[in-house]
């Protein structure tokens, strides 16, 4: 088996569509550029992403609490953030075709490239990424409000409610999940750069006692081993360590975690030391104090952040295109084979356990095979299936599906069944009443 290494985003995104894990959005008027739908299969691997980041940010933590805020805020929120004033990409017009562009994508600034003219763009301007609208009947600038570019302003402005109602004290964090928008130029790459996404978001509060930078090393070190945990290969991950001039002048580190797609080196999650920044800013436009009082010295102070901020649609296809593998294997005959696997680690696979029947006429095969895939069903997430043997290991590997369980003739007589595994597609025959302990012990 040798696993083919030019896997491109046309095939991802074929698969993606041709086994329902993702649809252009409002596919029959023609879809809608920077929106994605997910379907069966897309929506079970996303929520398994997601679950994984809260299991391992949150559950597993007793000092990161669970959040959940609204999508639309105070507008506000987003002047004392900056991103009124600040969240914009330059932008230049093509005045023939007048297509848009952002200026630091454009390889050549004195040609269009998708019409050819040359000299034909406007000044640049600022173009916000803010996506707006408003709130009640009447539509004027009283009633001008936002969809959040990100989740974290609505922790910042809750952080008193909820250290106090928590009754948390620093180092502490919390976290929460949640869509975000932002009105790209130019979206692409499949989901990469949508415009509406998912955020899972950790903002952790740490006191300033000379331990801070030791507290962001660790959660880089955390965020490392959950991608390693996952089955993320470790050659296609990089932490890169924005150098000062690529940071914001408040923050006092910064790592990129970049995934290396089919077209490059792409981030997926940003880990940052943003200092006492946000905090701040809410004080001062709000007039309120956010700080933190420390029962034990009787003082105020405000706490230093440290942010882990990961894009889950982002995570998500890293995962799809990660576990995707094209492989050519020689059977004993010397016939040349092919098969496209998704190599997805138990605990994102949509699909854990596939259960067969062989034959679909003998009515004590189905019903055997239904029996087994409904007790499993309350431990795993699986699946029955039924037809040529052939065809449903393709389709199951294909979706990355772990284990298949195949109800045969033997099974009727002896109460055995064949377990075929997804990597090594090799086939035991285990019995019926050792099947939960078998599969407990390779999940
Ligand atoms: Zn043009």
């Amino acid at each position: 088996m040798e696993p083919d290494p030019k896997v491109t985003m046309e095939e991802i995104t074929a698969l993606a569509k041709r086994r329902g894990f993702i649809f252009q959005s409002s596919e029959i008027y023609g879809g809608l550029n920077g929106f994605w739908d997910y379907g069966p299969l897309g929506a079970i691997l996303k929520r398994n992403v997601k679950n994984a980041w809260w299991r391992d940010t949150v559950e597993l933590r007793d000092d990161v609490v669970a959040f959940d805020s609204s999508i639309i805020m105070h507008p506000s929120a987003w002047k004392a953030s900056g991103h009124v004033d600040e969240f914009h990409d330059v932008m230049v017009d093509c005045k023939v075709c007048k297509h848009r562009f952002r200026l630091d994508q454009l390889k050549d600034r004195s040609q269009c490239p998708d019409c050819g003219s040359k000299d034909s763009f406007t000044e640049p301007r600022n173009f916000s990424l803010m996506m707006r609208t408003s709130i009640g009947p009447m539509e004027d600038s009283a009633s001008l409000a936002y969809l959040r570019p990100e989740t974290a302003q609505g922790i910042f402005v809750n952080f008193k409610n909820v250290y106090q109602t928590a009754r948390k004290k620093p180092p502490f964090g919390i976290a929460q999940i949640g869509k975000s928008f932002r009105n790209e130029i130019t979206p692409g790459n499949f989901t990469y750069r949508s415009r509406e996404f998912e955020q899972a978001e950790l903002e952790y509060f740490v006191p300033n006692d000379g331990n801070d930078e030791a507290q962001f090393q660790q959660w880089v070190s955390r965020r490392k081993a959950w991608y390693a945990n996952y089955g993320i290969r470790a050659d296609r991950l990089r932490f890169y360590e924005l150098k000062a001039a690529e940071r914001p002048h408040y923050a006092k580190a910064g790592i990129d975690v970049e995934y290396l797609f089919p077209w490059g080196w792409g981030e997926l999650e940003s880990i940052a030391h943003r200092g006492t920044y946000d905090l701040d800013a809410h004080m001062k436009l709000s007039g309120k104090d956010l700080r933190f009082f420390d029962e034990a010295s009787k003082t105020h102070y405000t706490p230093l952040l440290i942010e882990c901020s990961a894009g889950m649609d982002r995570t998500t296809l890293t995962f799809l295109v990660d576990a995707y593998e094209r492989e050519i294997s020689t059977d004993p005959n010397g016939k040349q084979t092919d098969r496209v696997v998704l190599r997805f680690h138990h605990a994102i696979a949509p699909v854990q356990v596939a259960v067969f029947s062989l034959a679909r006429n003998k009515p004590e095969m189905v019903q055997l095979a239904r029996s087994i895939e409904s007790d499993l069903r309350g431990t795993y997430r699986a699946q029955y299936d039924e037809g040529n043997i052939g065809q449903l290991y393709r389709r199951q590997d294909e979706i990355g599906t772990p284990f298949c369980i195949t109800v045969d003739y033997p099974s009727l007589e002896y109460g055995t069944v064949t377990v075929r595994e997804r990597d090594s597609m090799t086939q035991e025959r285990v019995g019926r009443d050792a099947l939960a302990g078998y599969l407990k012990e390779r999940m």
